[in-house]
């Protein structure tokens, strides 16, 4: 049994599917379902009874000491997060809650349990952090990628409470031993990804012949993964992961956020063709504060030691997302009604 948090979101519910398929070993998925999470996105595993579902916050110690006496995980997963940055520059104090009190909450909690295991079970747990390359801060345009070496410069509160959890996951094996792991991912993309985000919101507002709104000159260059290759990659990280490092995780794809938008357009011409082009629904509206330039990331360590290497490009990648979107319209439509979050389930909950 392996412990996942946050596993109703974007990467979360992605890591389930991809474990499942690889794998009989069960899965206890702890999420709020916070406005992120959706049931939804884990329609596949609804009579699955390797699938365990509980929903509860990470900052509930007793809930988390509980789950993990009953049910003794051999790994927890730790992606609950509060993750969008437009919403931590609105509102900070939910991202300072759950990235960086809920963290270490449940550091505490796993910390307790660890302690108490014995023998092989002892030296085989792992606590495996995830978490982003925005802690990093921003690149000039002809720097190297960011390396596990990179001094932490975190520009927005997102960025900044990650940082704050990653500092604590640290801390937390130097000091008491925990055998914890991080992984540092570039930007994601891919099925289930919450409207709010760059890919799903073009997409979600192309289709309805609204404006795609793009911040600034629409320079600003990321890193950009396919959220299959990031499940791969924390397979490996947890199978082979040596405790108390961090691995970058990244495409080794850099691209200009209006150029993903002009890729996007011209992949919804082809595959939704509507009066004219999508480009003409392009709208440049004002940058966000302290808008990041450039995000780059050298996975050289993960390739090197653990032998990962992405298996999707950004072309292939992004045309898979688009066609995932285009057939599964209701996936989106009960995020646009409010309608996901009345989902409950009653099968394969835990007390
Ligand atoms: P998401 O916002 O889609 O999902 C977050 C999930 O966490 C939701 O299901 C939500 O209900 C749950 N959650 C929030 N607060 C909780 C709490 N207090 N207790 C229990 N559950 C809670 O996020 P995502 O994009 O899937 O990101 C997952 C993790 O990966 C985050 O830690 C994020 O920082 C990291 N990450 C994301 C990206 C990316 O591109 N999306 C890149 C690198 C790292």
């Amino acid at each position: 049994m392996i412990l996942v948090t946050g596993g109703a979101g974007f990467i979360g519910s992605n890591f389930i599917l991809d474990w499942l398929a690889h794998s009989d070993e069960p899965v206890l998925n702890l999420d709020h379902l916070t406005y992120a999470g959706n049931l939804d996105n884990l329609a596949p595993l609804r009579n699955d009874a390797r699938h365990i579902f509980v929903q509860g916050d990470i900052g509930e110690r007793a809930l988390v000491a509980a789950l993990l006496a009953r049910h003794r995980p051999r790994a927890l997963l730790h992606f609950a997060a509060e993750s969008h940055v437009d919403r931590s520059i609105d509102a900070p104090g939910e991202f300072i809650a759950t990235n960086i009190n809920g963290t270490f909450s449940l550091l505490e909690a796993a910390r307790k349990y660890w302690h108490e295991l014995e023998g092989a079970d002892k030296d085989a747990f792992r606590f495996l952090h995830v978490s982003t390359d925005e802690v990093y801060g921003t690149l000039g345009p002809l720097d190297p990628a960011f390396t596990e070496q990179s001094a932490y410069a975190p520009n927005s509160p997102y960025a900044a409470s990650k940082a704050a959890s990653d500092h604590l996951v640290r801390a937390c094996y130097h000091t008491y031993g925990l055998p914890t792991l991080t992984s540092n991912c570039s930007n994601n993309y891919g099925p289930c990804q919450f409207p709010e985000k760059l890919i799903p919101l073009m997409i979600a507002n192309a289709l309805a012949g609204k404006a795609l709104p793009v911040y600034g000159d629409g320079r600003q260059i990321r890193d950009w993964l396919y959220v299959g290759d990031h499940c791969a990659a924390l397979r490996r990280i947890l199978d082979a992961g040596r405790p108390g490092e961090v691995y970058n995780v990244g495409g080794q794809n850099e691209m200009t956020n209006i150029d993903v938008v002009h890729t996007l357009c011209d992949l919804l011409d082809a595959e939704a063709p509507a009066a004219q082009s999508y480009r003409a629904q392009i709208a440049h509206v004002t940058d966000r504060a302290g808008h990041d330039r450039r995000y780059a990331v050298d996975a050289g360590k993960l390739r090197r030691e653990l032998g990962w290497a992405p298996a999707e490009n950004f072309a292939s990648g992004l045309a898979r997302t688009v066609r995932w979107y285009l057939a599964h319209r209701g996936w989106a439509a009960a995020i646009a009604s409010g309608a996901y979050r009345d989902l409950r389930w009653t099968a394969g909950v835990a007390p």
